[in-house]
């Protein structure tokens, strides 16, 4: 017993002084800096190593450590993973919605091929923890459009949707079959005033600021009346990594939790901007991405994530559009 005993504590000293090391892959992108940049302030700068095809982002230099990656090379990927230790993965590289419709099966390819490398080094490194994003791009038409659950009809009609959705299998499957920690939320869509959007459906929701401030006018590719569900970036970064710090009794969905805070349409969205900015004005022509758009859900039920782990959004659309308005200035200057 008194043997049992030191093993144990030795066991537990290990494991209190083993170290987190995190590999973000996609860092460069919309999610990827903010993420990155939030992770080093928690776990400490050296302790995230950002990674990406492209050259590093100019608000991440100077913060951290940087690799060149293609996490399409599973073998310069493992050795990366091995080389520094990592013990947790955060893989954001994927091709978006709009751009995946324009070349599908490279879309498939790429956002199949990369989960499958990550997963499959986590297995075989028993790496701590990996996180992926999901998204609402799993639901379809025939899903219902109002307050849609997490367990309903998901038949996605788009590459990025089939993929999202195949992804999210392969993540609960590695859980199950492997017992590798894989956790997911299904991101609406996504707005930030750091990094730009990566060729989504809601990029309009992140534009549309961008034009108002230095044009006073946006023509918006959706029509006046689509509802989508969006989210601020503070909201989605904190959501994270409240998730990924949650003690893993608490996690029921390994597939990708839903994740909601505020749906509205163009039109609602160009009011709100009109309090701040009054001779803004907006025109509407539809594009190829009006019909991925009318696909997707107008709102989501998050009731789960709410539920398991506590999740409470903080900013609704007013909130946003005021914070928007206040910090992008400084960033276009
Ligand atoms: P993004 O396109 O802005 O960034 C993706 C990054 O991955 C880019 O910097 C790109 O250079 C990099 N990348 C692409 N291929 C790569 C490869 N082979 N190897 C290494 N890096 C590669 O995307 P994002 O908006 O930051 O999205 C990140 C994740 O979140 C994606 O999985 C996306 O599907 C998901 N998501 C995003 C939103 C949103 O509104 N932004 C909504 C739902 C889900």
């Amino acid at each position: 017993n008194i043997t049992c005993n030191k093993l144990n504590l030795a066991f537990n000293y290990q494991q209190s002084m083993k170290k987190d090391k995190i590999l973000v892959i996609g860092a460069c992108g919309q999610i990827g800096v903010e993420l990155t940049l939030a992770l080093r302030k928690m776990y400490g700068e050296g302790n995230v190593i950002a990674s990406d095809l492209r050259e590093e982002h100019e608000l991440l230099r100077g913060t951290g450590p940087y690799v060149s990656l293609d996490v399409m090379n599973k073998e310069m990927l493992h050795v990366l993973v091995i080389r520094h230790n990592i013990t947790q993965v955060y893989l954001l590289a994927a091709i978006l919605s709009a751009t995946g419709e324009k070349n599908p099966l490279l879309a498939w390819h790429i956002n199949m091929a990369s989960l499958l490398n990550v997963l499959d080094i986590a297995k075989e490194e028993g790496l701590d923890k990996v996180y992926w994003p999901s998204s609402i791009a799993v639901f379809g038409p025939n899903s219902p459009k109002e307050d849609t659950e997490q367990h309903t009809i998901i038949e996605p009609t788009t590459i990025y949707g089939i993929s999202k959705f195949a992804g999210e299998r392969w993540c609960e499957y590695y859980n199950h079959r492997y017992n590798v920690d894989v956790r997911s939320l299904r991101y609406p869509g996504l707005i930030s005033y750091k990094s730009a959007p990566g060729g989504g459906t809601t990029d309009y929701a992140v534009e549309i600021f961008h034009e108002a401030l230095e044009e006073k006018s946006y023509k918006c590719f959706l029509r006046e009346d689509t509802y989508l569900p969006m989210m601020y970036m503070p909201d989605a970064i904190r959501a994270t990594i409240e998730l990924m710090e949650s003690d893993a009794s608490k996690i029921s969905v390994r597939a990708g939790y839903n994740l909601a805070s505020m749906s509205f349409s163009p039109k609602e969205i160009a009011a709100e901007i009109k309090k701040h900015i009054p001779d803004f004005t907006i025109s509407y022509e539809p594009d190829y991405r009006q019909a991925i758009a009318d696909g997707w859900p107008g709102s989501i039920n998050d009731e789960l994530a709410r539920k398991d782990w506590g999740w409470n959004h903080e900013y609704d659309l007013p909130k946003m559009v005021e914070d928007m308005l206040t910090n992008l200035p400084a960033q276009l200057a």
